[in-house]
C-alpha cells in the first residue's frame, strides 16, 4: 500500500444523508467531515454526487467466466440454456482447460468487477473427483493473490455432483478450507445429494470443524424448497450458527408469496402451489429470521414475488449476486451491481412498476451493498467510516435512485485508498502488471 493521500470533496452520502469531505490515507478512511482544509496529494470533486462504500457481489462463479465470450456472437446460445448439456460441458471444461486459463479469466472478472464499483466478492467454485479435485479451486486462490489490492474474495468450494455422491466428497471440502477457502457451499440436497438430512450434517460438521460459515444453492422449487429451508433453519439453530447460514436462490420464496393467486397470471408458478395455506410465508420468515439465516438473489434467475420486503422488515439480510458471467449456464450477465439493481427492478415488479419506487430502489442498493456485507461476515469493517479500509467509489449521480436508474458512471474507484478504475476502465498499469 503506497502512502497517497486522497481528499474527495463535496460528496453526498447516502446513510448520513449529508455532503462532506472525505479523507484517505494509508488505506483507511481517515477523516470524514463537513470540510477539510488540509489538501490531499491527489484531489477529487465529486461536486455533490454520490460517494459510497464499494458493491458487495455476494454470488459469482469466477472459475467458469468468459467461456461463452471471445467470438463475434455468444457461444452456446443458440438455445435457453439446456443444464443437462451445461453440467457436460463444465465438468469438460475444468477437466481440459489450461490452469493459466482459469486463472486469467478469474483475474479477468475480479478487474472487471471492480471497475463496476464492486470491491467484495463471493465466488462458489467446483470441486470433485471428476474434475481434478481441488485444481480448479488452487487456480482461484491463485487469482485472489493476484488481485489482493483489487479486491477481497471470498471461496466457497461446492461438490458439483453432490457431496454424498463423490467418493472424495466431504475430503475436497476439508482441503479446500484447509488451501484457503473461506465457507461451506454445495448444492440442492434433496435432489443432487437425495438425501437432505445426511447432506446438511455433512455441510455442517465440515463448516464447525473450520468455523467456516455455510452458503449452499437451493434451487428446489415450490413445497420442497420450502421444505429444505426449514430443515436448513432447524440445523441452523441446533449448531448455534446463526448469522453463518446463507441460502442463496431460493426461488421457492417467490412461489410462497402467494402472489401467483391475486395475480392470476397463468404459468407464473407451478399450479401445485395455489393450495399453499395463507400465512405460511409469515411464519417461514419468522423463522428464518429468529434462526439468523441470510439469503442472496441474483439478478439472472431471481423470480417475480420474492418477498424482498417481508425479509427486509424481518432483519433478514438479502444480499444480490451477479452470478454466471459469459459462460455456458448464463451469456448476458455482468458483474455489475447497478445492473443488477435496474434488471431487478423491472424484474420483480407486480403491480404498476412498484419495484421502482423510491423503497425499492432503495432496497435494491442496499442489496448490493449494506446487505451484502452482513451476508459476507464483513459489515464491521465496511462502509464510508473513519478507520474503515478506504474502499470509495464516486458516481456522476445524486443518488442511489438516480445511479440505478440512470446507470451511473463509476468515475473513481479506490480499493484501500489506491485508485483502481477511473470512468468504468481498471487503471491501464494495474491492467498490465496483472494480465501482462
Ligand atoms: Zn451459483
Amino acid at each position: 500500500m503506497g502512502t497517497e493521500h486522497t481528499v474527495i470533496r463535496d460528496a453526498y452520502v447516502y446513510d448520513r444523508d449529508a455532503v462532506v469531505d472525505l479523507s484517505l490515507r494509508d488505506g483507511r478512511i481517515d477523516r470524514i467531515a463537513p470540510s477539510i482544509d488540509e489538501r490531499g496529494d491527489r484531489e477529487i470533486d465529486a461536486d455533490g454526487n454520490l460517494v459510497a462504500p464499494g458493491f458487495v457481489d455476494s454470488h459469482l462463479h469466477m472459475d467458469k467466466a468468459y467461456t461463452a465470450a471471445g467470438e463475434r456472437f455468444p457461444k452456446y446460445n443458440e438455445t435457453g440454456t439446456d443444464f443437462g448439456a451445461a453440467t457436460s460441458l463444465g465438468a469438460e471444461y475444468q477437466n481440459t482447460v489450461a490452469p493459466e486459463t482459469l486463472r486469467d479469466n478469474a483475474i479477468r472478472l475480479g478487474l472487471q468487477a471492480a471497475a463496476n464499483g464492486t470491491l467484495h466478492i463471493r465466488a462458489h467454485v467446483n470441486v470433485g473427483s471428476d474434475i481434478g479435485g481441488t485444481s480448479v479451486i488452487e487456480q482461484m486462490l491463485s487469482a485472489r493473490e493476484a488481485l489482493q489490492d483489487v479486491v477481497d474474495i471470498q471461496f466457497a468450494p461446492m461438490v458439483t455432483t453432490g457431496v454424498l455422491n463423490d467418493p472424495d466428497g466431504e475430503e475436497l471440502l476439508h482441503r479446500s478450507l484447509e488451501l484457503g477457502a473461506d465457507v461451506v457451499g454445495g448444492a440442492d440436497p434433496a435432489t443432487r445429494n437425495l438425501d437432505t438430512g445426511t447432506t446438511l450434517d455433512t455441510w455442517f460438521d465440515i463448516a464447525t470443524e473450520h468455523d467456516a460459515q455455510i452458503d449452499p444453492h437451493i434451487q428446489h422449487p415450490s413445497t420442497l424448497g420450502v421444505h429444505v429451508l426449514h430443515r436448513l433453519a432447524e440445523k441452523t439453530e441446533q449448531c448455534h450458527y446463526g448469522g453463518k447460514v446463507t441460502a442463496s436462490h431460493s426461488y421457492c420464496l417467490a412461489e410462497m408469496s402467494g402472489l401467483e393467486r391475486h395475480l392470476d397470471r397463468p404459468g407464473l408458478t407451478p399450479a401445485e402451489l395455489k393450495g399453499l395455506p395463507d400465512g405460511q410465508l409469515d411464519r417461514a420468515v419468522d423463522r428464518f429470521a429468529d434462526a439468523g439465516m441470510k439469503f442472496v438473489t441474483c439478478h439472472p434467475s431471481t423470480r417475480p414475488g420474492m418477498p424482498l420486503f417481508e425479509l427486509d422488515q424481518a432483519d433478514v439480510p438479502v444480499g444480490w449476486g451477479s452470478d454466471n458471467i459469459s459462460d455456458w449456464i448464463i451469456r448476458h450477465a455482468q458483474p455489475d451491481a447497478l445492473q443488477g439493481a435496474l434488471v431487478n427492478a423491472f424484474k420483480l415488479d407486480y403491480n404498476l412498476y412498484s419495484f421502482a419506487s423510491n423503497p425499492a430502489l432503495d432496497l435494491l442498493w442496499r442489496m448490493s451493498t449494506e446487505n451484502g456485507a452482513a451476508v459476507l461476515g464483513i459489515e464491521d469493517s465496511y462502509g464510508l467510516e473513519e478507520g474503515n479500509p478506504a474502499d470509495v467509489v464516486v458516481f456522476d449521480e445524486p443518488s442511489p435512485h438516480w445511479a440505478i436508474i440512470r446507470q451511473a458512471t463509476r468515475r473513481y474507484v479506490f480499493k484501500g485508498g489506491q485508485l483502481v478504475a477511473e470512468d468504468g476502465e481498471v487503471v491501464p498499469e494495474l491492467r498490465r502488471q496483472l494480465l501482462g
